[in-house]
């Protein structure tokens, strides 16, 4: 049964997503980048070229739809988005949410949930629900996925707030969750509390969960109903463990029999706001949102795979989640 996306360039069927990157940025900043725009402005045309070109790449690679899962406290912009789908050809999938509470805009909503006369809870899922039905800002552009962040140690009171109002969105829009956990850490928690809170299991992706090689942890998260992803392949940075541990699990969970709960992405980022982390990028070859097209498919084929496998994780996966199925 097909279902529908919210691209930004409007609604397509889900027979059309093809393969995937479940995982991805255009432009991200952690909140209070703008606060340094004196010496790293935003370039709006430059970084553009730069993403067209990028975005080009990844679709010779073999990616149709590419998923930009930046919250909105993170330099999220839909018309910017709208302009490189439009540009490169590429199904962008644009985000509404809210990064963690130590690393996101979180004082604003603090702020207000100080006020005697606000309910904070609905004023985030008037927001979410505003994004995915109407549109964003003063746009017609929706929001096809909601992203909810949770802290490296903690599920703190704000991230539940952000993530109910997540789960009740879903619920009523059918539109899927997908989450950012670290360390591989939280993950049963965060899947068990959106569930408890209305969210249906098949439309909740369980991020980064490649921040562990214990694969009795995936099945345990698995165990819930929800997606995973492995979706760092390339950011070799700790709490991050390599490729070939991430694959070295996938293979074991495939044996287990879930391919089809599994999906692979980077967690890129084509244009980093404020200033530049050139020197990181330089010392992480493989951080690059061809790789997994071009060297992890291939490897996992080599090591056993299927292509009825590895079209479950690229193509159908991708699909079902947006479908609830
Ligand atoms: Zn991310």
């Amino acid at each position: 049964m097909a279902g529908y996306v919210n691209t930004v360039l409007g609604k397509i069927s889900t027979d059309a997503m093809g393969p995937t990157l479940i995982h991805e940025h255009v432009n991200f900043g952690f909140a209070g980048w703008y606060a340094d725009s004196t010496v790293a402005p935003f370039e709006r045309k430059a970084c553009l070229n730069r993403v067209v070109e990028v975005l080009k790449e990844v679709k010779e690679s073999g990616v149709r739809t590419y998923i930009d899962c930046t919250p909105n406290d993170s330099g999220r912009d839909a018309r910017f988005l709208r302009d490189a789908a439009q540009a490169s050809e590429m199904n962008i999938v644009c985000s509404t949410g809210l990064y963690n509470e130590a690393q996101g805009g979180s004082a604003y909503f603090r702020f207000r949930s100080a006020l005697p006369f606000t309910n904070v809870t609905e004023e985030i899922r008037e927001l979410f629900f505003k994004e995915v039905t109407e549109g964003i800002e003063n746009t017609a552009i929706k929001a096809g996925v909601i992203k909810v962040v949770i802290g490296n140690e903690s599920i703190s009171p704000y991230e539940e707030t952000v993530a109910r109002a997540a789960a009740d969105v879903s619920k009523e829009t059918g539109v899927p969750i997908i989450t950012h956990t670290h360390g591989g850490r939280l993950a049963v928690e965060l899947a068990d509390f959106l569930i408890s809170e209305g969210a249906n299991p098949s439309q909740v992706l369980i991020g980064h969960v490649g921040g562990t090689t214990d694969v009795d942890y995936h099945a345990a998260v698995l165990s819930r109903g929800v997606y995973i992803g492995f979706d760092r392949f390339g950011a070799d940075m700790p709490p991050e463990k390599p490729d070939s541990d991430n694959i070295a699990c996938i293979l074991e969970l495939i044996r287990r029999g879930y391919a089809g709960r599994i999906l692979l992405s980077h967690d890129f980022t084509i244009n980093m706001l404020g200033r530049q982390v050139a020197e990181l990028l330089a010392n992480l070859p493989d951080w690059y949102p061809t790789h997994v097209f071009k060297n992890i498919l291939p490897t996992l084929k080599a090591k056993g795979v299927s292509d009825e496998q590895i079209a479950e994780m690229t193509v159908g996966n991708p699909r079902r989640l947006f479908e609830g199925g």
